[in-house]
């Protein structure tokens, strides 16, 4: 095959693949426009393509640190404990839970892990004394872990499988007429389908993420042997369901996936059960997001932040029912915490 020519935007590139080699799966389709879409920006904030819950307000990652505090004080202190978080942004949450651990008297070491050279650069601003990784499996594998995971698996890519009428298929991407496509693949065995849907009617579509199961999988390993906890905050379903929900996202607004891939953020509803039956952990959750951050004190602390700071009262109160209001993030996102046996039970999830 040629070179490519210089410039050649990713949507040249997959289709060239398309017609040299025929179609993608959607994973791989999902997989090659985030890496790409990730690596060349920063995509968060007011100027960028979505908002994430630390970059509404300080009080999400505060939160999330005193909850990471309040679980190893009541685990008995254990030393040695290390602070990690998965596809971190801008660095935000993990500046805003490290000081609130400082004040619980947690300093641990910080390891991230992060695929995007650009998102590295502005979280060393933040975080200087972060260790970077590109994957989960070179973390530290000594002492407890402290594991955060905030918008991260719905980034990851996922397979769709979509009924014919006689069985499930692999749905995959093609490319005609100058635009992408997705259309049913060759009949699959039907493993990843649960048993509940097997039978759907034609046209019903199951998502599956194994590279977030995998994750999970890997991540309660550690955990089973080094002590620790892995809090996943998400959108998505607590339950498998069928349904098509892989979207763009870009300037803030709905944009059409099979479109320029690379150039808008594509995520998919995070499957809990799924990632849940990966981990042989104890399990807390899911519960609603709004539900949780009640629970953990969102409301003691919007008050002492708007009497630190009236003339801001109404922001954080915005900001507040932003995070926890049902008709905004309140109820679709989700948490989840995987704990280590011999840990306290985690607080929020009663
Ligand atoms: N947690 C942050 C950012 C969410 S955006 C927040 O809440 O604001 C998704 C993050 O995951 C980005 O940092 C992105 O670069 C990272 N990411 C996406 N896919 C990844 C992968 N396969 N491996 C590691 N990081 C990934």
């Amino acid at each position: 095959m040629p070179d490519p020519p210089a410039g050649e935007s990713l949507a040249a590139r997959l289709a060239r693949q398309i017609a040299a080699s025929g179609p993608i799966t959607v994973a791989d389709y999902m997989a090659r426009a985030n890496a790409h879409y990730y690596a060349m920006r920063d995509p968060l904030g007011a100027a960028g393509d979505f908002i994430t819950a630390p970059e509404i307000s300080q009080m999400f990652g505060e939160l999330v640190g005193a909850w990471l505090a309040d679980l190893w004080q009541r685990s008995g202190a254990p030393g040695g404990c290390r602070y990690v978080e998965l596809g971190p942004g801008r660095g935000t949450l993990a500046a805003d839970a490290l000081r609130a651990m400082r004040a619980a008297g947690l300093e641990p070491p910080v390891d991230l892990v992060e695929t995007s050279r650009a998102l590295r650069t502005l979280q060393a601003e933040r975080l200087p004394q972060a260790r970077w990784h590109d994957t989960v499996d070179s973390l530290p594998d000594t002492g407890p872990l402290l594991i955060v995971a905030n918008e991260f698996f719905d980034a990851l890519p996922i397979r769709q499988f979509v009924t014919t009428g006689s069985g499930w298929t692999e749905r995959m991407v093609t490319h005609a007429e100058g635009g992408f496509l997705p259309l049913p693949g060759g009949r699959i065995d039907d493993s990843p389908i649960p048993e509940p849907f097997l039978l759907a009617p034609a046209s019903t579509i199951f998502e599956a993420s194994p590279a977030g199961a995998a994750v999970v999988a890997a991540l309660s390993t550690r955990i089973a042997a080094q002590g620790g906890v892995l809090l996943i905050v998400d959108y998505g379903h607590a339950n498998s369901a069928t349904g098509d929900t892989l979207q763009a996202v870009r300037s803030h607004r709905y944009a059409d996936p099979w479109t320029e891939p690379g150039e808008a953020d594509l995520t998919a509803h995070v499957d809990f059960e799924a990632l849940a039956r990966a981990s042989p952990l104890r399990r807390f959750g899911p519960v609603e997001q709004g539900a949780w951050l009640r629970a953990i004190g969102i409301d003691l602390r919007a008050d002492a932040l708007a009497r630190a700071a009236p003339d801001r009262a109404s922001d954080i109160a915005a900001a507040r029912d932003r995070l926890v209001e049902s008709d905004q993030m309140g109820l679709l996102f989700k948490v989840i915490a995987l704990a280590a046996s011999g840990w306290a039970d985690p607080a929020g999830f009663a």
